[in-house]
Parts: C-alpha cells; structure tokens; sequence
C-alpha cells in the first residue's frame, strides 16, 4: 500500500466517470437516478440494513442526505491517515461528536470522560446527556488508573458504563491521557451483555502523528475544522472506526441528517491533497518558537510535548503515542492577566482567534475565551491560568513569528517598566 499522502489525489474517484475531469467536480445534486427499480429496490434495502451486502456489491447513490460522491471520496481517503475501516463525515466537529454520544448512551448509562474536554463536548454532556438520564464521571490526567477505577465503582453505575470519551494531548496544556489504560478500564467494565467502547477526540493532535485506534480505541473523532481543513474557511467533523460501529454512527447521521454538503467535501478534499507537508511545517515552526520562548526571560513555563522530560513516565506515554509534538504550544508569560492581555494585544502576525491547525498562526487566552466556563477548581488543578497562552503554530516563516512574538513581548517588558517608573514617581512625590 502506498503511502496516504501520495493516495489524497486520486485514492476513491475515477475520472472516466466524470468525463476524465482529473479533480472530482462538486457533485451538486440532491438525488441520484435509479437505472432499474430493482436496482432502487436493492439500493434501499442494503441503506435501511434489512439485509447484509453481497460480497462484491456496493451501496449505490441514492439521495444526498445518505451518500454523495464528494462525502464518499473524502470518507474514503480520510480512512487511509487513520488505517480505519470506514469513516463518516458531518457538517461540524459537534456533530460528529453529539451523533457518536447519542449513539452509544442510552438513559441509564455511564459516561466516563477526561477532563478538560472541548466546552461544546463538555456542554453536550453536563446538559443535554445529564437531563435524558446519562450519569457522567469526569477525570483528569493526573488521576491513576485505580483512582479512576474506584470512581467508576463507587458512582454504583459501572455496570452500565457504555461509553469512556476521551481528548488527547488535552487542550490547552497538552497533557497526556493513556488511551491504553482507557481501553483496559472499558474492558474491564463491558460484560457479555454490554460491551464498554472507547472514543478518542484526536482533533488537537490531528490525523498524521498518532492513531489512537491502533492503540485500541474504538472510535476516533475530529473537528475538520481543524487541521483536517486548515485553511479556517469551512466547518466539519468526521468520525472513523470498524464497518460494524461505523453502520451505526452512519444510520443515526442519515436520520439527523447531519453529513457534510457537497461543497464543503469538495474543500476538505483539496485539504487533504497538503495535509502532510501543512502539518510538517507547523510541527517545525512550532519546535523554533518553542526554542526562542525557552530562552525568553519573559516565560515562565511552556506546555509542549518537546518539552517533557526525557526521564519521566509521560515522555515514554509520549513516544509510544505520537510521532511528533505536534504544532500547538501553550506558555505562561511573567505577571498575569495584564501582561498576557498586553502580549495578545501588541501581536501584529499573529491573529488573536480561537480554532487551532491551520495555515496562519492563532492565539487566544483559554482562561477567558476557550476555557472560561470551567469551574475554578478545575482551571487550577489542570492549571489554566491567568497568564497561559495559547498558540497554533501555522506555515508562515518561523523568523516572523519569532519577531512577532518578541516584539509582543518586549510591549510587555514597556509596560511594566512604565508602571514601575510611575510608581516610582508616585513614591518621590510622596517622599
Ligand atoms: C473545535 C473542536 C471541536 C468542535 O468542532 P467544530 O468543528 O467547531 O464543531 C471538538 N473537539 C475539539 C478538540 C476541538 O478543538
């Protein structure tokens, strides 16, 4: 098999089906004609799942709310990055999500989460999962194994625990969760009657330097948004896994009807064709940065994955979970919500917005925009802070954004030094 990059131009569409056209057109159409009504027929049966394929037969074009060319090659080719059997698309990365939730919580079951998960995922639980009966434990990546073992016992639900949901490098401290782990505790709970499944969401990550379900999950979930588009024009989510879960997660779509349009597969298709040298270049613009803010007086600490410790047990989690440390670096500046204001305020390259993995370089302040409906005790024990910042690295010229951000710095050094001088003052005056 060749490798998933040199499959994203051609892996799934064939250009004498559409008049030797080299690039899929956007298949704009609402329904598909039928060339027989049998064939309508034998289309409709294999949709609705009342009988099993034949081994050479494929599910036809039937209406656009099930299947659509564009949503068919995307589907195909994103399966390659994740060595999945079959992957569905949707129209965000919430919906990917809500879908995959509702699907496997029922009234009664045990939701068992890491904390902190995106604030939508996290909204979608503590409201509507709670409300129609869904008991939901949340822990943290400094919790063990035990520890979380014996929450799951104590809540008394663990033996409808039908569901461990997982984010990781968690957002925005790049904290690791062992998706191992994870899968020994769904083990451990699944029963003959009831088999435990577990999602990874591996949007922060992205597609190219980790595969959580060659690490035994179940489900991976992505915001396309996200690297997966990265290009901040469109919103999309996909979700991938074995034929058997993915047939589920595909019927709840058809009924929510909540697929991608054509159009924006068309634009995730083009994505997909610079996935690799994107996300290649942020990882090494990001290692650049990081070694600048290193050595930066200004900087008190920075999460990042280049950064664990080669002598800890989260640098071996590290290696035997990713390839790469990615291109998402968070850093706490000297001071606090003042001096990170300052430095948000005086960056000239970098956009100051919320997203992540995409062609331009962003920031943002997750205590007071991403992160700010957490509970204060959550944002100290996973240690969202006044002074953390956030930082998408993009494929600008790593020199740029070293100087961007070294002049946003020294604004900062200018302010604090103006407030010392008028201190100063103040006092003299006193005196
Ligand atoms: C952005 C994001 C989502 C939500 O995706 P949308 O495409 O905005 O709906 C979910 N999980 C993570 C980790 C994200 O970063």
């Amino acid at each position: 098999m060749k490798h998933p990059e040199s499959l994203m131009m051609s892996h799934g569409y064939k250009p004498e089906l559409s008049e030797g056209a080299v690039k899929p057109p956007i298949f704009q159409t609402s329904t598909f004609a039928f060339r027989t009504a049998e064939e309508g027929k034998a289309y409709f049966e294999l949709a609705y799942g009342l009988r099993k394929k034949d081994q050479t037969e494929e599910l036809g074009l039937i209406y656009s709310r099930i299947n659509n060319p564009n949503l068919q090659i995307l589907e195909e080719r994103l399966c390659l990055w994740d060595k999945a059997d079959e992957c569905a698309v949707f129209e965000s990365g919430m919906s990917a999500i809500s879908t995959v939730l509702l699907e496997f919580l029922k009234p009664g079951d045990l939701l068992l989460y890491s904390q902190p998960v995106y604030g939508g995922t996290d909204h979608f639980i503590n409201y509507f999962l709670n409300e129609i009966g869904v008991y939901t434990i949340g822990f943290t990546p400094s919790q063990s194994k035990d520890e979380i073992i014996e929450m799951v016992e104590k809540s008394g639900h663990g033996s409808r625990l039908a569901l461990v949901y997982i984010e990781t490098p968690a957002n925005p401290t790049n904290d690791l969760i062992d998706i191992e782990m994870c899968r020994s505790i769904a083990d451990l709970f699944s029963n003959e009657d009831k088999k435990a499944y577990l999602a990874v969401d591996n949007t922060y990550m992205g597609p190219l330097w980790s595969s959580p379900l060659a690490h035994g999950a179940d489900i991976v979930v992505y915001s396309a948004t996200k690297y997966i588009g990265g290009h901040s024009d469109l919103i999309a989510g996909a979700v991938l896994g074995n034929s058997e879960i993915m047939s589920r997660v595909k019927v709840l779509r058809t009924f929510l009807g909540n697929m991608a349009s054509p159009h924006t597969c068309w634009l995730l298709l083009r994505s997909l064709e610079t996935l690799k040298v994107r996300m290649e270049q942020q990882a090494r613009n990001a290692q650049q940065v990081v070694e600048f803010l290193e050595e930066h007086s200004k900087i008190d600490k920075i999460h990042y994955l280049g950064c664990i410790d080669k002598n800890s047990k989260n640098y071996q989690l590290y290696k035997k979970q990713y390839s790469s440390p990615g291109a998402m670096i968070a850093f706490e500046i000297k001071g606090g919500q003042k001096e990170a204001f300052k430095f948000l305020n005086s960056l000239k390259l970098i956009k100051l917005a919320v997203s992540l993995g995409s062609t331009e370089s962003l920031v943002q302040h997750p205590a007071t925009m991403t992160h700010v409906g957490l509970t204060d005790e959550l944002k100290a024990e996973i240690g969202i802070n006044q002074s953390l910042i956030r930082l998408s690295v993009g494929v600008e010229h790593a020199e740029d954004l070293i100087s961007d951000i070294s002049q946003g710095l020294e604004a900062v050094n200018l302010d604090i030094e103006i407030s010392n001088l008028s201190l100063k003052s103040a006092l003299t005056q006193l005196i």
